[in-house]
């Protein structure tokens, strides 16, 4: 099964694509995550993105493509029975690539999970936000800390803010989000593949309505 989750910065996303992992057995895909690691690793790729990640812009298509495809190799090697792509894909570009990756494998995608959120929740998720730098795990400063300070509960990295949850690159990626991102909604919408779920609510909630709508479709 291949899902995509489609919401702005701070809805959400890799905190669901992480519970459908544990709960669908398929591989997360989430190319910001991807370029996190890489860059945090010193490679090559991770010095050629990193400016682009500060400053809350798009990795060109190419480069973030590459990356994706490298996943869906692991994934016909059998690592899982399909994915979850969490920020990915963000333009047309991107979602025709990936039908095309896709419809070589005989495969296509069979869910895109639109996450709603207000405005307002939206600002206090992003500005609360923390993630661990060697795992990735995400915390939130007043409603999910973790248990010692800013050490990360689960593999005992530093948790620390995103370099990218500053005011300017937010607003840069929440613009993005609603010029190319969004519009994928209508793409997708054509095929009857959409659902929308209310992501003001609480991660426990998102979490079930977006399972009830995979179960609502999985006839
Ligand atoms: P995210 O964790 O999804 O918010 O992504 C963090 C940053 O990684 C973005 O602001 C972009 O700079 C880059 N990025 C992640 N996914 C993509 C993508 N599909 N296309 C281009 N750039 C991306």
């Amino acid at each position: 099964m291949y899902i995509v989750l489609i919401g702005p910065q701070g809805s959400g996303k890799g905190t669901q694509a992480d519970r459908l992992v544990a709960s669908l057995g398929v591989m997360k895909i989430s190319t910001g995550e991807l370029f996190r690691a890489e860059r945090a690793a010193g490679t090559e790729l991770g010095n050629l993105v990193a400016g682009i990640l500060d400053a809350g812009e798009l990795v060109p298509d190419d480069v973030t493509i590459a990356i994706v495809e490298e996943r869906l190799k692991q994934i016909d090697a059998g690592a899982a029975s399909g994915a979850v792509f969490d920020g990915f894909p963000r333009n047309l570009s991107q979602a025709e690539a990936l039908d095309a990756a896709l419809a070589g494998r005989d495969a296509a995608i069979e869910h895109v999970v639109s996450i709603d959120i207000s405005e307002e929740k939206l600002i206090d998720r992003l500005s609360g936000r923390r993630v661990c730098s060697s795992c990735g795990a995400v915390y939130h400063i007043d409603h999910s800390p973790p248990a010692n300070d800013a050490i990360c509960d689960r593999c005992g990295g530093s948790v620390v803010q995103r370099a990218d949850d500053t005011p300017e690159a937010i607003q840069r990626r929440l613009a993005i989000f609603a010029e190319t991102t969004k519009p994928l909604l209508d793409y997708y919408g054509e095929r009857g593949i959409v659902s929308h779920v209310d992501g003001d609510q609480a991660m426990e909630a998102v979490e079930e309505s977006i399972l009830n709508v995979l179960q609502g479709r999985a006839v």
